[in-house]
């Protein structure tokens, strides 16, 4: 299988909190079978914030796209309530960048992730563990796109 997660976090511990994530994800469901290195990034879009510390992890599950999304939201709640009460922020995003070739456009889920391969965050981690993987929108691999952004 050849799913994979962009896990995002900037407040708190940031190693800890991508650890922590990466311990939720694991069950009898769903297994890590490779992760990047964690890449401290700037913020996009919102600039005046921490920097980001940002993973992306290959997995396989016995999981639908729609059930990960599912469970992946849950541990972004189950992590996020904890630290609400004393942060007031969230201090973890899971996408899904992409379950193997599939291709879904709802309102709820987009496969793959519609923006990740414009951001750099996102292609350096997945080019790390995943050059070869073709992005099923695009039609390119992942060390293609990234090649493409740098020469931008
Ligand atoms: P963002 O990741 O853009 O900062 P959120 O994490 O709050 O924002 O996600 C907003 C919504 O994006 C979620 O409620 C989810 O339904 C939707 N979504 C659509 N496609 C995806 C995807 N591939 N991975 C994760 N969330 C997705
Ligand atoms: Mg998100």
């Amino acid at each position: 299988m050849s799913i994979y997660l962009l896990l995002g976090t900037n407040i708190g511990n940031l190693t800890e909190n991508l650890k922590t994530a990466r311990f939720l994800i694991q069950n009898e469901h769903t297994f890590i079978t490779q992760q990047s290195k964690e890449y401290a990034t700037k913020p996009w879009g919102v600039l005046d914030q921490p920097d980001f510390l940002n993973q992306v992890i290959d997995i396989t599950t016995n999981f639908s796209a729609f059930e990960l999304l599912d469970f992946t939201q849950k541990i972004e709640q189950e992590m996020g309530r904890i630290k609400l009460r004393k942060w007031g922020e969230r201090i973890i995003d899971i996408d899904i960048l992409a379950f193997d070739n599939q291709i879904i456009d709802t309102e709820i889920l987009t496969l793959p992730h519609l923006l990740a391969h414009t951001r750099d965050f996102t292609l350096i981690p997945w080019a790390e563990i995943a050059p070869d993987f073709i992005h099923s929108r695009e039609n390119k691999t992942i060390a293609n796109l990234l090649a493409e952004l740098k020469n931008q």
